[in-house]
């Protein structure tokens, strides 16, 4: 039949498109369903790559800026940024790459049909809209991923109070920004913009800036910002936002129990994502939810046999990061169950969590603070980025690394560092947690020079007592 399947994939993010094409690497008949009119879901449309393109375009703006201290001329005016271009030369990546996913799917023979799907019963998936159809199925996998999801009484108006979504396609630098969270999506807006001009403010419920990461990082980000005008509300509760044509009226409540107000051109609300499963039809069909998301196994099985589920629209036993790279990890890894494949479940703590703000963030493992409360006997060692000659050169020298340590047996429990090209150092650190390294294995592993990664190695000296440059 046409129309029958080795494996129907509903949703093309990250999660999706990776388990389609390693379905179809491993001989499988495979189909795509997907709504929006290109592929990659999140991550390429609304996500990771335009935001990380707008960070790109932040970095140059701020080099051209500097421009004086590089030597560079670049006559009496003043540097402006063009958003007009910003956004075309983003807009070119975001298709360069989603078409990129057309091609693959082309390649390895997946069909991708065109529409939004519901499960409408055992093996059968309806596209209820565009292509519309049934298809058959042998396997099914759900990768319906997130949307932005506000909090209670604060009313997402899409024009003031907007989400990432309409961040990322702002036509005008706001004059005043406000954003409400400081995880990873709050903290990289804050820096785009600021360096775009506006006045940035963030507020965060939680005691401290990226509250998940190590808090020597918090401390250092927030330290970085109030250098780069970003003004950090802590411990702050926004309890009410009213948007009106001029902008947008801001009360919180901070620390101290009293009412700040703010007013602002925008307020972003960065406060998290909800899964997207509105209208498939899960429930119906029996698959256990938890809190609206679909709860899976380590094998990413749901409750209901032959219908697997991946990346942010999944729960499973522990934290499960809403990020691309676990998505992708999923899909190889279901991909290769449902073809017969033995795998071994992810190991969650070896995820590496990259925020690219200005200074960036990487990170992998336990905290110090949670090194402790597990019962390590913990050994840190730190080394800043601003000793090191790559850094100078580059005039990026904000940060550090830092190494937490089991003293008993010197391995390497988390690696947490903020600054230059942090989010592709942390790659090393990743490894040696997977290899289950040593802090002498990383010492004894040659960092080439000058370059950004002898902080690590510097900072495994550094839990040792023996820092060479400090
Ligand atoms: C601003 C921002 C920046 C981010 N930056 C990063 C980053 O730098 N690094 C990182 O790792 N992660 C980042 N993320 C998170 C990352 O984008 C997500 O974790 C990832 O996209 C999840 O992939 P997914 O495949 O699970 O879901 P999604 O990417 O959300 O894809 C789901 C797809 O399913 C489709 N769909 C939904 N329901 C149906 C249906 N019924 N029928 C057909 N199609 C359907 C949707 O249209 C969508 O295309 C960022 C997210 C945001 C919002």
């Amino acid at each position: 039949m046409a129309n029958a399947y080795d494996v129907v994939v509903i949703g093309a993010g990250t999660g999706g498109y990776v388990a389609a094409i390693r379905a179809a690497q491993l001989g499988l008949k495979v189909a795509v369903v997907e709504k929006q009119k290109s592929l990659g879901g999140t991550c390429l449309i609304w996500g990771c790559i335009p935001t990380k393109a707008l960070l790109e375009h932040a970095h140059a703006f701020k080099v051209i800026q500097n421009a004086k201290e590089w030597g560079v001329t670049i006559g009496a005016g003043t540097p402006a940024i063009d958003m007009g271009q910003v956004h075309a030369r983003k807009d070119k990546v975001v298709t360069g790459l989603t078409k990129g996913i057309e091609f693959l799917f082309k390649k390895n023979k997946i069909d991708w049909i065109k529409g939004t799907a519901r499960l409408a019963g055992k093996g059968q998936i309806e596209v209820v809209d565009g292509e519309k159809q049934t298809l058959q199925a042998k396997e099914i996998v759900i990768a319906t991923g997130s949307s932005p999801r506000s909090v209670p009484g604060i009313e997402i108006d899409h024009t003031r109070i907007i989400t990432s979504d309409e961040a990322i396609h702002l036509k005008a630098v706001p004059k005043s920004l406000v954003i409400m969270g400081s995880g990873a999506v709050g903290v990289e807006f804050a820096s785009i913009f600021r360096r775009f001009g506006s006045e940035v403010t963030i507020i965060e419920l939680m005691p401290r800036l990226v509250p998940v990461e190590d808090e020597a990082v918090s401390a250092e980000l927030e330290k970085s910002f109030k250098k780069q005008g970003i003004t950090s509300l802590t411990g702050t509760r926004v309890t009410k936002a009213v948007a009106s044509a001029k902008g947008v009226a801001i009360e919180a409540q901070t620390p101290d129990g009293k009412t700040q107000k703010i007013s602002a051109d925008i307020l972003l609300v960065a406060t998290g994502r909800g899964p997207v499963t509105a209208g498939l039809g899960a429930e119906a069909l029996g698959i256990t939810m938890e809190k609206g998301y679909i709860k899976v196994d380590t094998m990413y099985r749901t409750s209901v046999p032959n219908i697997s589920a991946i990346g942010d629209v999944i729960t499973i036993d522990g934290p499960h990061p809403q990020l691309a790279h676990v998505s992708s990890a999923e899909g190889v890894l279901v991909a290769e169950r449902i073809a017969g494949k033995t795998v071994q479940p992810l190991n969650y703590r070896h995820v590496p969590g990259c925020t690219y703000c200005d200074p960036e963030i990487g990170s992998v493992g336990l905290t110090e603070a949670q090194a402790r409360q597990q019962g390590y006997d913990v050994q840190v060692g730190a080394f800043p980025f601003g000793v090191l000659g790559r850094a100078k050169m580059a005039g990026e020298t904000d940060g550090f690394v830092k190494i937490v340590v089991d003293k008993k047996y010197d391995e390497v429990l988390g690696v947490h560092m903020i600054g230059p090209r942090s989010t592709e150092l942390v790659a090393e650190a990743v490894l040696a947690l997977r290899l289950e390294c040593t802090a002498e294995e990383l010492i004894r592993t040659i960092h080439a020079h000058p370059t950004f990664s002898e902080a690590v190695a510097e900072a495994a000296h550094a839990t040792h007592g023996a820092a060479i440059h400090m």
